[in-house]
């Protein structure tokens, strides 16, 4: 009798969450969706299908794309060779960028949902999608199973951002407010980290890029081809610090080519945008200071008035011709923790060598932060978190949260680990928070303390470069105690370390002190969160003004 009881509260059909691919740091996300007897794959940005080579592997019948970056969907052209049947979905917007990289964009041709209307799927699965800012097209997706007795609904947020952008406006939690998801499949890319509003974080750009200028030097802006590019030459035309100024933009091809999709899709653009572009060109034109035009080489730009700004595809290898005579550069680096470039240590490694070249990052957040990603889980209320995109620690990290884990089924899977998502109409046992996946141990014998670190720490490639020279550094800040390698060329330039002046000198004061996050690549804290209790060997004061 009570079994009978349990199970009529329980979840029938079945509900579960495949990931082949989780859009950990650089890996692209794909994850297999199964709801009742339909399998639905989310986002394709892997290239190798482990469904196609497994003969066993239930069929895939539909395919959404959420949004047109590479990490969702460039395993598109791979899966439709093998499957041309397969259909695939997305927004109308999305549908045009993806033009940007296909050479023959009518071999796949996707079957396009306006915003906010159910697109029947089957006889028992709809599909409704929602703009989600971050990039024009970006869509979140409601996945509806219906049966008699209730319906089961998925929600894939795909990338989103609360905030408006320049070109996008952000994803609307009011329209979200009563959709009542059982499950929330979320991206975490900044983990619990928070951003400083969004319109500082664009006066802070802009007022670096003033100050370089200022100083004669020429500003390189390696950027991915679409999004974050267009939002700062938007900003570049439209912000008072640069209109009117006399001054070059140069934008590489495919940059440029990005650009004139957005000008296609312009009667698609916020109105705000549309309004600007009626009194003058959003990109491109000549005529009007600051001038923008796309260039093929490097000749072009130099034939131009000097300093100047460049934008590139970060996959661009102009960063090796950088030509001195031409005078100092300042490469500014996005700190978009999805972004392979400002993690490429090697390039960065590279530029430092060139004493006419100074490299810096910014923060101009497409993704939501920390407090907007629990403003909009404790808007939907789910059943189940499922955490994807970003790197582990900051999903783990939100994952931790104690507001998420008393409430919610909280999960942070990693690529092929099943994700079962069993219903029930009361709310179950919190689970316990995830462990932090870095478990070392600790061993002290009498004055010896010896650590031993797992796979994960020592596989890493950054482990090779910890310390070369043997010697480790260790510190406490608050109760964490730090380690630091110390690195030979340290050792050979070893200035004394800064001391505490009359100022207080703190990780708050330091150039590099974003979002209560360390952001030099040099720094031991890199990445860390930090408090104003203490700063690094490299801290920099931040200019007082
Ligand atoms: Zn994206
Ligand atoms: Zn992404």
């Amino acid at each position: 009798m009570s079994k009978q009881i349990i199970q009529s509260r329980n979840s029938l059909v079945s509900l579960s969450c495949l990931p082949y691919g989780t859009g950990h740091d650089r890996e692209g996300i794909c994850l297999l969706l199964t709801m009742g007897e339909h399998r639905i794959l989310l986002d394709c940005g892997i290239t190798n299908f482990p469904f196609l080579e497994d003969a066993d592997s239930p069929t895939v019948e539909f395919v959404f794309c959420s949004h047109a970056h590479q990490d969702h969907c460039r395993g598109l052209p791979s899966l439709h060779q093998a499957l041309p049947e397969l259909p695939l979905y997305t927004s109308e917007i999305t549908a045009k960028v993806l033009s940007l990289y296909w050479s023959d964009p009518a071999a796949i041709s996707p079957i396009t949902v306006p915003w906010r209307s159910q697109k029947k799927l089957s006889k028992n699965l709809t599909l409704e999608l929602f703009p989600a800012g971050h990039l024009p097209g970006a869509a979140a997706i409601l996945l509806t199973y219906h049966t008699q007795k209730r319906d089961y609904k998925v929600l894939y947020t795909g990338d989103f951002s609360l905030s408006n952008l320049q070109l996008v406006e952000g994803l609307s939690i009011e329209e979200m407010r009563g959709l009542e998801p059982d499950v929330l499949i979320i991206e975490g890319s900044y983990g619990t980290v928070r951003h400083p509003h969004r319109r500082q974080q664009e006066k802070y750009l802009m007022e670096r890029i003033a100050q370089a200028l200022a100083v004669e030097q020429n500003i390189l802006l390696p950027v991915a081809p679409i999004g974050l590019g267009q939002e700062i030459l938007k900003l570049l035309r439209s912000h008072h610090q640069f209109t009117g100024k006399d001054l070059d933009i140069w934008v590489d091809q495919t940059v440029a080519k990005a650009c004139n999709i957005y000008l296609d899709l312009l009667s698609q653009l916020p109105a705000s945008v549309q309004n600007f572009a009626k009194h003058q060109s959003l990109f491109w034109d000549q005529r009007i200071c600051p001038r923008m035009s796309p260039f093929t080489k490097l000749e072009e730009i130099s034939d131009g008035k000097l300093p100047c700004i460049v934008m590139v595809d970060y996959q661009n290898p102009l960063w090796e011709q950088l030509v001195s005579d031409w005078g100092d550069w300042m490469i500014l680096l996005v700190e978009d923790p999805h972004n392979e470039l400002a993690h490429d240590s090697n390039i960065l490694d590279k530029i430092q060598e060139l004493d006419y070249v100074t490299a810096e990052t910014y923060l101009l957040a497409e993704h939501s932060d920390g407090r907007n990603t629990t403003q909009l889980i404790h808007n939907l209320r789910p059943q189940h978190i499922v955490f994807v995109h970003g790197s582990l620690t900051y999903l783990v990290e939100l994952a931790n949260l104690e507001e998420l884990y008393n409430r919610y089924q909280v999960h942070a899977p990693i690529s092929g680990n099943l994700v079962e998502l069993t219903l029930s109409d009361r709310f179950v046992q919190p689970i316990k928070p995830i462990p932090a996946h870095y478990e070392g141990e600790l061993n002290e014998v009498g004055s010896y303390i010896t650590m031993v670190f797992p796979d994960s720490i020592h596989n890493d490639p950054r482990w090779n470069k910890f310390s070369d020279t043997g010697i480790i550094e260790a510190r406490w800040q608050g109760n964490e105690l730090i380690l630091r390698g110390i690195p030979q060329r340290e050792l050979l330039n070893s200035n004394s370390n800064p001391t505490v002046g009359e100022d207080i000198e703190c990780c708050n004061s330091c150039v590099h002190y974003r979002a209560q996050r360390c952001w030099n690549p040099n720094s031991p804290l890199y990445e860390f969160k930090v408090i104003p209790e203490g700063y690094c060997p490299v801290f920099e004061r931040r200019s007082q003004s």
